[in-house]
């Protein structure tokens, strides 16, 4: 059949005009955040119901199309480009919170509800949605799940996974499955819903979530230190552990300071350089606890681990203290980043950073490196800004080559080349280093069980 003829198929399954085939729409909805592929679907179809995304797949078999879940595309490893040819199925009619349950404390969301209206709505309802990032004003929950998204506040209340009561899916056969049916305990054999976590929309679609909500935090409060090297940092985090329950424990290097610095529009926490920066977080619940960790801060530089400080007294300056950290992805975005999104676990951080520091170091000692990441949970994000004298694609061929020896690094310490962002496609080449042979094979049996005519998102996660 022609593309012109599968087009008209296709929007007879979906109401009017909810199918879009012009150039714009095709460029901005056939890529995410990478810009390592070009964007080429065949159309994008914007159902309405759950039946509607039904229909979708059932076509999708007959006509043996390709199938890709798009959400809020700020995605970082190509997960949800459609660079061949591919039916882009967005979520953006489809952005409702239906419901909510006040014993439960959950929310039953529609796959295009933005992350950050779900943290709207657990506010207005008095309560917390923990899961957040810098994308969360874009990315959806429909995405959130598809990638397990982490974020900044993982060391205290997980990745998404943790969030997710149940599930409605509809399986890349078409079939539609209530997982889990939002209970806390369900000893019923395999929980179906935990593989459709972290999928990556290999399996079907998610098209509908019920959202665990949890008690508000109370009166947050950010510090950020100035480390006197990257081993002083992991001491610190011990010390402040000891002493509080920490919601967030980040760092990020000088360079992605110097870069926020520039912008012009954050204020810098204090006037000491130091080569790395700590942000911690907590809930000030009382004033023993703000006393603790002043008190933790001084016994940190007593011990020469830090060499300056400051602690938020406003809720305006907890939020400049955010910007530091949260602005980093958005400002180096500019210098087309190729990122690596690594983890071990937190006890190897050290080990594993200075082998890694010394791999670029020697391979690319012309780039900029930006080193930031959610250190609290093991996870680093090593990112190399292009110059602007390379092509795009000379650049990250350079960084490709380089990879076999930061993943051999990471394979060595038993660690993820992809601790949040997913494989997508761009990780999808070293699943090996994190992932054994048998292990792959069973996860394209799980995959060839929901998906038996590979319809859903082919070429992601493992290659075509
Ligand atoms: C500035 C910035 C900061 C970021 N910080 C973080 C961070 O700290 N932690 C983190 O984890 N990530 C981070 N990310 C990455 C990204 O925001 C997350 O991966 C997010 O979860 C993606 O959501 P999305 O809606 O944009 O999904 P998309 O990029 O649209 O899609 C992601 C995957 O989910 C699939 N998918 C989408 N919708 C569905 C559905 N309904 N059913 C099934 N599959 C679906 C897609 O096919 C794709 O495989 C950041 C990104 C940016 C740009």
């Amino acid at each position: 059949m022609t593309d012109v003829a599968l087009i008209e198929q296709l929007k007879t399954l979906v109401e009017p005009g909810k199918v879009l085939t012009d150039a714009d729409s095709l460029n901005a909805y056939g890529k995410d955040w990478t810009k390592h592929f070009a964007p080429a679907p065949l159309a994008i179809a914007f159902p309405k119901t759950i039946e509607q995304v039904q229909a979708i797949v059932r076509w999708a078999n007959e006509q043996k199309v390709a199938l890709v879940p798009s959400g809020g595309r700020t995605g970082l490893s190509a997960a949800a480009v459609a660079a061949n040819g591919e039916v882009v199925v967005a979520f953006d009619y489809m952005n409702q919170v239906l419901a909510f349950n006040e014993f439960d404390r959950t929310a039953v969301c529609q796959p295009g509800v933005v992350t950050k209206q779900l943290q709207l709505f657990a506010e207005e309802k008095g309560l917390y949605y923990p899961v957040d990032f810098a994308s969360a004003g874009s990315s959806q929950i429909g995405g959130n799940i598809g990638t397990n998204a982490g974020g900044i506040k993982v060391i205290r209340y997980g990745m998404t996974r943790n969030w997710v009561a149940g599930l409605k899916v509809v399986t890349g056969k078409g079939d539609l499955l209530e997982l889990n049916k939002d209970l806390i305990k369900n000893a019923t054999g395999y929980d179906l819903r935990q593989l459709f976590i972290g999928a990556e929309g290999t399996l079907g679609f998610v098209v509908e979530a019920t959202m665990r909500l949890d008690r508000k935090p109370q009166n947050l409060t950010a510090m950020v230190l100035g480390a006197a090297d990257f081993d002083s940092i992991m001491p610190v985090l011990h010390a402040f552990q000891n002493k509080l329950d920490l919601t967030a424990f980040e760092f990020f290097s000088d360079k992605a300071l110097a870069k926020i610095m520039g912008r012009g529009d954050v204020p810098a926490p204090f006037e000491t350089e130091c080569p790395f920066y700590a942000l911690l977080e907590f809930e000030a619940t009382t004033e023993e606890v703000a006393e603790a960790a002043l008190a933790t801060f001084e016994h940190c530089v007593e011990q020469g681990w830090v060499l300056d400080g400051v602690m938020s007294q406003s809720e305006q300056q907890l939020q400049n203290l955010w910007k530091l950290r949260e602005y980093i992805s958005e400002t180096i975005s500019h210098w087309t980043p190729y990122k690596n999104d690594i983890s071990v676990t937190v006890a190897q951080v050290p080990a594993f950073l200075h082998d890694i520091d010394a791999i670029v170091g020697e391979h690319y000692p012309d780039f900029e490196i930006v080193w930031f990441g959610h250190i609290g949970d093991g996870n680093l994000h090593l990112n190399i800004l292009k110059p602007d004298n390379l092509s795009k694609d000379e650049f990250f061929a350079k960084c490709a080559t380089v990879n076999k020896w930061v993943f051999e690094t990471v394979q060595k310490y038993n660690g993820s080349i992809s601790a949040e962002h997913g494989v997508g496609m761009t990780k999808r080449d070293y699943l090996t280093y994190s992932r054994s042979e048998a292990e792959i094979a069973y996860m394209k049996a799980i995959k060839a069980a929901f998906d038996p005519n590979g319809i859903m998102n082919p070429g992601k996660i493992f290659a075509l």
